[in-house]
């Protein structure tokens, strides 16, 4: 591979074509093989270091080779993400209309801090921000930040939130910090997703220095136990609601919960990370009644939309709240005029990529019939699974399937039931044909599904049911569990 020449020189007549036409054709080949391969890595952590393991190059390579080298050593640990019956945690697959856009995004090289530096990429992030607006129903003069995901836009949203509600209690906290601040009551539902208490730590919130409000069986908070808790409340306070709970999907009670929070003044922030796209689907969209009436919500484009890692958004209704808790002006920027807008405003980081070329791209390809089509088609998807397996002896689908994620639970009620189920997993990941992962619910092991890959159709639906059900037929068989139980 290293032909001699040690110290590559920066030329403009280095070969562009070979290099990215070698990385456009890897990419070629991964994407239209990764339906029929298994869909789980074949290799684990440790033999993906012991692949890479190497002293730190003393001389140069040439960059075809490395490339070529990259992807045979990478792809035997690479997870099938992009595949079509892939049903690990909440993951979209990276639609190819959005690579496509990303590869522009990356061979373009715009730091898209301000509107001056890059036109192109901060005009296409205001775009898109009007349709995400007008795709997900929220009001229209939001403004909104284009995340690395749900984790940061979550800690955007709840930044704001602590600006406003601060500044309505006459302190001043992006100037003074929390010390000697009046402090702010936070609510939040018992089951809520770990990467806001993540948000609130972040944020000197504190992650256990919550009121946690009780919830019902799906995960929803329950409206009553909400009104007892907010009652004796006074002074600031955040409410942290969620759409879209990571194991059933389900919603928290917006109207209900919002009237009560706004008879406090207080700031009602959403999580919905996924969750928040039933607003792109007419049918679903009721089960999200009253969310438009919040002051922040988080979504991620790298679930339900299909962008590619990374993307999420941070949506404000509040934008002064918004640009407070986000910006620091410094004189060598360029100042934003009205109707200029620049993407640094909105997000924690200066320099960063144009995640808006992705978006765009993906928006403009599947058009709102398209992305609303893709939304019903996962949660239909769902339904089929659930009412496949629950057919099948010993399969429980342990809530009312709602969205697109579903848990199930293998061997009834008995006691080897946890680990019954946790044996269904590790066959059903053995076997390769579909993937899903295991999660704790309710002080139980469960499988949990997650149908949010483009790839994954009615068909899909079909072929994951039987590999369930055949994992779960094997395991009560007692099938030679040494083989695979590793
Ligand atoms: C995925 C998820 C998050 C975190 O989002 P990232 O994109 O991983 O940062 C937060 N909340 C919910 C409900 C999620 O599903």
């Amino acid at each position: 591979m290293n032909s001699g020449k040690t110290t590559p020189e920066p030329m403009r007549d280095v070969a562009l074509g070979p290099l990215f036409q070698t990385a456009a054709a890897h990419a070629l080949r991964y994407r239209s093989h990764v339906a029929e391969a298994p869909q789980r890595p074949s290799r684990d952590f440790m033999a993906m270091l012991a692949t890479f393991a190497a002293p730190l190059p003393e001389t140069g390579a040439e960059g075809p080779a490395i490339i070529d080298q990259l992807a045979r050593d990478a792809e035997p640990g690479l997870h099938a993400m992009t595949g079509p019956r892939f049903f690990g945690w909440v993951i979209g697959a990276s639609h190819p209309v959005g690579v496509a856009a990303d590869w522009l995004t990356s061979a373009w090289g715009q730091n898209t801090g301000n509107h001056v530096a890059t036109p192109a990429a901060a005009a296409v992030e205001a775009v898109a921000a009007g349709w995400l607006l007008d795709l997900l129903d929220l009001p229209r003069e939001c403004s909104v930040g284009f995340v690395t995901g749900a984790t940061v836009a979550n800690f955007v949203g709840l930044a704001a939130a602590r600006h406003e509600v601060l500044r309505r209690a006459g302190w001043d906290v992006e100037a003074q910090g929390l010390f000697g601040a009046p402090p702010i009551s936070v609510m939040i539902g018992d089951d809520a997703h770990t990467t806001v208490f993540s948000a609130l730590q972040f944020l000197g919130l504190g992650h256990d220095r919550v009121i946690r409000v009780a919830t019902d069986a799906a995960g929803r908070m329950r409206a009553d136990a909400f009104r007892d808790a907010i009652a004796p409340l006074s002074g600031p306070i955040i409410v942290i609601c969620q759409a879209g709970q990571i194991n059933t999907g389900a919603f928290d009670p917006f109207a209900e919960i919002i009237a009560l929070a706004r008879a406090k003044g207080a700031w009602v922030h959403v999580d919905g990370a996924f969750g928040l796209w039933a607003r792109a689907e007419p049918e679903l969209k009721g089960q999200t009644g009253g969310i438009e009436q919040a002051d922040s919500w988080a979504t991620d484009g790298h679930k339900w939309l299909q962008t590619p890692y990374d993307c999420g958004y941070a949506i404000v209704r509040h934008p002064e709240a918004h640009r407070r808790a986000m910006t620091i002006a410094a004189s060598y920027l360029p100042p934003a005029q009205a109707g200029e807008r620049d993407p640094s405003h909105y997000v924690p980081e200066l320099s960063r990529r144009a995640r808006g070329f992705a978006t765009y791209a993906i928006i403009r390809h599947l058009g709102r019939q398209g992305i609303a089509a893709m939304v019903a088609r996962h949660c239909r998807v769902a339904r089929i699974i659930a009412a496949r397996v629950v057919a099948e002896p010993g399969i429980a689908v342990l809530h009312e399937v709602t969205l697109n994620q579903m848990l199930l639970r293998f061997g009834g009620d008995g006691a080897g039931a946890d680990d019954l189920t946790r044996r269904t997993i590790a066959r059903l990941q053995a076997d390769g044909i579909c993937f899903a992962g295991g999660a704790a619910w309710r002080g139980s092991q469960v499988m949990r599904l997650s149908v949010i890959s483009w790839y994954t159709t009615e068909a899909e639906a079909e072929i994951a049911a039987d590999a369930i059900i055949a994992a779960w037929r094997a395991v009560k068989a007692g099938a030679n569990f040494r083989d695979w139980e590793r």
